[in-house]
């Protein structure tokens, strides 16, 4: 199914993220994760492009193909360009033709200082319209509430956006963030933009003080006064962090799906505890 259809009827709708096992993980990883992921059935899962992606047996076609055929749930597999050539994604568009593979999250991915990009793709958009010509799939896009890094501000950020949009992006997924009110003020813009596609807000449950640091290095988000004395009061305790951890992701969805957010997208970080404590806290409020 292709993931646009998903929304049509109007409820909450919930996905989960995940990643390829790290080079020394084995396919049994992600099947055990799969096992539990997949029972609190989720609208779709998607399979991030990266990490430990060359790994034979561990690629993200070939988990987004397991998902879809032995756990009968819909996937979307990411793809960066930033590091390809066209000759890589007319590759790529094979493969996915040949795995009966329909969904794309298109990124440009990160630029890596130590590696020279092939600049054949300067943009997600670039790859969208590339694919698009050459392919059926359907195609997501990443979005920022909090405004990506290299933009100047969010109203140029959303104006690129809006032409990931119209190069055939139909869907959105948004960076992760702590306090809904930057999510509101994105969606305000991104609407009068004229950005109709749906968009998913991504939640990511903070359960240990370390991976938060590292997130927010890595992403930018803010943290609200709320989540920081959190941090500072469970920090140092794993198992009340992550249950504070998780509290606060609950109520962030709660409040997004009274706000008629289109759907929650659980950065699960392959951790299916977590991702069944959040999802039965919810189960009656996003259906
Ligand atoms: P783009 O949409 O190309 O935007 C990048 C920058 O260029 C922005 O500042 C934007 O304003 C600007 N821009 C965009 N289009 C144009 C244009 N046409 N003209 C001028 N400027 C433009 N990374 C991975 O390596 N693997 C993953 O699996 C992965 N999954 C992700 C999933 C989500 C939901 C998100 C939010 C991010 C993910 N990332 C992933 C990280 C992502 O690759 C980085 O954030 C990257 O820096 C930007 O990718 P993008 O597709 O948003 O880029």
């Amino acid at each position: 199914m292709r993931i646009p259809e998903l929304f049509k009827d109007g409820h909450t709708v919930l996905s989960f993220e995940i990643f390829p096992p790290k080079k020394d993980g084995s396919i049994e990883t992600v099947y055990k994760t799969l096992d539990e992921l997949t029972d609190l059935k989720p609208d779709f899962i998607s399979v991030t492009y990266g990490a430990g992606g060359s790994q034979p047996g561990c690629s993200t076609r070939e988990i987004v193909s397991i998902i879809k055929e032995k756990y009968r749930t819909e996937s979307i597999a990411h793809l960066t360009c930033v590091n390809s050539t066209k000759a890589d994604i007319d590759r790529v568009i094979g493969e996915f033709k040949e795995h009966g593979i329909e969904n794309v999250l298109a990124l440009r991915g990160d630029i890596n200082p130590d590696i020279e990009p092939k600049k054949e793709f300067l943009h997600a958009s670039d790859l969208i319209a590339y694919m698009k010509e050459r392919s059926d799939l359907s195609f997501s896009g990443a979005c920022y509430p909090e405004c990506h890094a290299e933009a100047s501000s969010l109203d140029e950020d959303i104006a690129n956006l809006k032409r990931k949009v119209d190069a055939g992006a139909s869907h959105l997924v948004s960076q992760l963030f702590f306090d809904n009110e930057h999510f509101y003020a994105f969606l305000e813009k991104a609407r009068a933009a004229g950005i109709n596609v749906p968009i998913e807000a991504g939640i990511m449950p903070c359960v240990n003080a370390k991976q938060i640091q590292r997130m927010v290095t890595m992403c930018g988000a803010s943290l609200p006064v709320k989540f920081t004395r959190l941090i500072a009061r469970y920090g140092d305790d794993p198992d009340a962090m992550r249950e504070a951890g998780i509290a606060y992701a609950v109520d962030q969805i709660i409040d997004l799906a009274a706000n008629g957010a289109d759907g929650i997208h659980l950065y699960t970080m392959n951790n299916p505890y977590v991702a069944r404590k959040i999802s039965e806290s919810v189960s009656k409020v996003i259906r």
